[in-house]
């Protein structure tokens, strides 16, 4: 966290310089981003646009913990929607850059932000990919800021009863949460959340038995192509769920069409499904073993609530952890 801290110590420091509000600049963050940042390099390169997110290594639930931040800087200029060509994202390494250096200037109202982009191109989820009511697990809340950025921007969603309880709590041949079936979310059916081709999937990886997670990497997952470097990934899925289904590498398909089941395999301790618009750079670092970077992203319209009822529609949502959500009112 040192870096980290010293980065939001000198967006502090400079802010007031600025005339803006130091204490609403700090809350936005993460939520709506600066424009306008200049990074100068150690080469001299200026690096600039809207600085969406910093992704953190210094505190990592798996692999190998260091002082580096990687700055995620979007420039909607520089977008193409060939992957290999699209550099809308320039990530840039702490280590290439004096962050004592980092110049942030008013919001340039002539460039487009990240956000009207996301939903421009389309890059919003159309639906949540379950039928009924689910559980935000966690979102860019705790852990999923410690995984290398697979999952910063990413909705953890399971099933849970009435009280919460993710599986089982007694009765007939329930093992207390110690066998994949007594969890509610378990084999329940994944929907495209979106329309479009399936670039690849993988789903040959078994299931760990609950709360015996397997480190990252060997997790069944569903990428959906969208344009330029941008994919939507669904993670977790059931071992053979895929196949099962029918689903084939470069076909389309549609918003709603069941593509899997929920599965526990890879990095999960209970049976869930991991969902995340991905940026997929072909230069630069890239997040998350290669698979890319988990960027924001938000779905066009959910019904949330804090609880099990009194459910609202709202638009363009990022739902957080403890929200109950549902394409359907409840
Ligand atoms: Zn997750």
């Amino acid at each position: 966290m040192k870096y980290f801290q010293r980065w939001m110590l000198i967006v502090l420091s400079i802010l007031p310089a600025l005339g803006c509000d130091t204490q609403k600049v700090a809350t936005q963050y993460v939520e709506e981003s600066l424009y306008g940042t200049v990074i100068t390099l150690r080469d001299g390169t200026k690096v600039r646009g809207e600085l969406v997110y910093v992704y953190d290594f210094s505190k990592l639930i798996f692999g190998e913990e260091r002082d580096e931040q990687i700055y995620a800087i979007f420039d909607p200029t520089k977008y193409s929607p060939d992957p290999r060509q699209d550099r809308s994202f320039t990530m840039i390494s702490s280590n290439d850059f004096d962050p004592n250096s980092i110049q942030i200037n008013p919001p340039n109202p002539n460039i487009q932000r990240y956000e009207d982009f996301v939903r421009e191109m389309g890059f919003s989820i159309e639906i949540l990919p379950f039928n009924g009511m689910w559980h935000v697990l966690e979102y860019n809340e705790s852990y999923h800021r410690k995984e290398g950025g697979c999952g910063n921007f990413a909705w953890d969603i399971l099933k849970t009863d009435q009280l919460g309880n993710y599986h089982c709590q007694s009765g007939n041949g329930c093992n207390h949460g110690y066998s994949v079936s007594d969890h509610y979310a378990w084999n329940q059916p994944v929907l495209m959340p979106i329309t479009g081709f399936i670039k690849e999937f993988r789903d040959d990886f078994p299931d760990n038995p609950p709360y015996l997670e397997h480190p990252p990497g060997s997790s069944n997952y569903v990428l959906i192509e969208l344009n330029g470097g941008y994919y939507l990934g669904l993670v977790h899925f059931r071992q053979g769920s895929i196949t099962a289904n029918g689903i084939k590498p470069g076909n389309r398909y549609e918003v709603g069409t069941e593509i899997g089941r929920v599965g526990n395999s890879g990095f999960s301790a209970v049976p869930h499904i991991h969902m995340t618009l991905f940026w997929k750079a072909s230069v630069g670092p890239n997040g998350c073993r290669g698979l890319g970077w988990s960027v924001p992203t938000f779905f066009q319209k959910l019904y949330i609530s804090d609880t099990n009822r009194n459910a609202e529609l709202k638009k363009d949502v990022q739902p957080h952890k403890g929200q109950r959500v549902s394409n359907d009112r409840f």
